[in-house]
């Protein structure tokens, strides 16, 4: 029996970039794949070339989507909320409307995907859930007070969430990236994707897989006893100081 047979994953933003990786590894070990998108035709179609049997696309309100996860598949094991969207600007010039759908997004969403799966996982006596924040959730960052902010708020409800859970066999981790190469950051360009390779200690950008693999680690047997923990994967970028 592979690692996740039977498990059921539920990861957030699953079509493109890190959360697809995230799909990908966890259909690899043996998983059955639940990802969301923007919309169902987006979603279903990022299933389709992902697993044709074992993966499935969502989309629409969290309540929605948890129900009807549940419903089809059976159960959720392993919940990862990994939809993001950054607006960036100096916070002198951030729109409210920018401030408000990230903290939406990024935030908010997450909490109502946690919380609409929270009755779930106490019944089941299990569970784990991974939230995907940033080290710039731990660290701030110069035009990004709404993401930094969306992201620094995810850790503490996911600790939260550890705690509230623990006694049910439930864990709440989070993931903290560096400068991953995705369509988020590709916008950005060379240049900056240079200064971060050359920012961080393994004189890399990061790559979706270097997520994915920490996340299954938490999703597995092997981390049942790490809860409320924050695993930085930025290849050092978050010492800071020189090297
Ligand atoms: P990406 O390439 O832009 O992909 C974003 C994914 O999120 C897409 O699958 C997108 O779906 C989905 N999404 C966006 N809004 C959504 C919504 N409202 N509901 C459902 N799905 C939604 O981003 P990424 O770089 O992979 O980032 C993934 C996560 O990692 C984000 O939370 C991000 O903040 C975090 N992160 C990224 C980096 C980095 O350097 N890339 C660093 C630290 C943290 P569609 O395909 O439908 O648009």
């Amino acid at each position: 029996m592979s690692e996740f047979e039977e498990k059921v994953c539920l990861v957030t933003g699953g079509s493109r970039g890190i959360g697809r990786a995230i799909c990908e590894d966890l259909l690899q070990r043996g998983a059955v794949v639940a990802l969301t998108a923007t919309t169902e035709e987006r979603a279903q179609a990022a299933a389709r070339e992902l697993h044709p049997e074992r993966a499935h696309g969502y989309a629409g309100a969290e309540k929605d989507v948890a129900k009807a996860v549940v419903a089809d598949l059976g159960r959720v094991d392993v919940l990862v909320c990994n939809a993001g969207i950054t607006r960036d600007n100096l916070a002198i010039g951030l729109s409210e409307e920018d401030w408000n759908s990230v903290i939406e997004t990024n935030l908010s969403a997450a909490f109502r995907m946690m919380q609409a799966l929270y009755r779930t996982f106490m019944k089941q006596r299990s569970g784990r859930i991974i939230a995907i924040s940033s080290v710039v959730g731990l660290t701030g960052n110069a035009g990004q007070a709404n993401y930094a902010a969306s992201k620094g708020g995810l850790i503490s409800l996911t600790r939260s969430l550890a705690k509230e859970l623990g006694s049910r066999n439930v864990t709440a981790n989070v993931v903290a990236p560096g400068f991953i190469e995705t369509d988020m950051t590709r916008g950005l360009g060379d240049d900056v994707a240079a200064l971060a390779a050359k920012a961080t200690p393994l004189r890399r950008v990061g790559r979706p897989e270097d997520v994915a693999r920490v996340v299954s680690f938490l999703a597995s047997e092997q981390a049942s006893y790490v809860t409320g923990q924050v695993i930085a994967v930025d290849g050092g970028m978050s010492l800071g100081g020189g090297w």
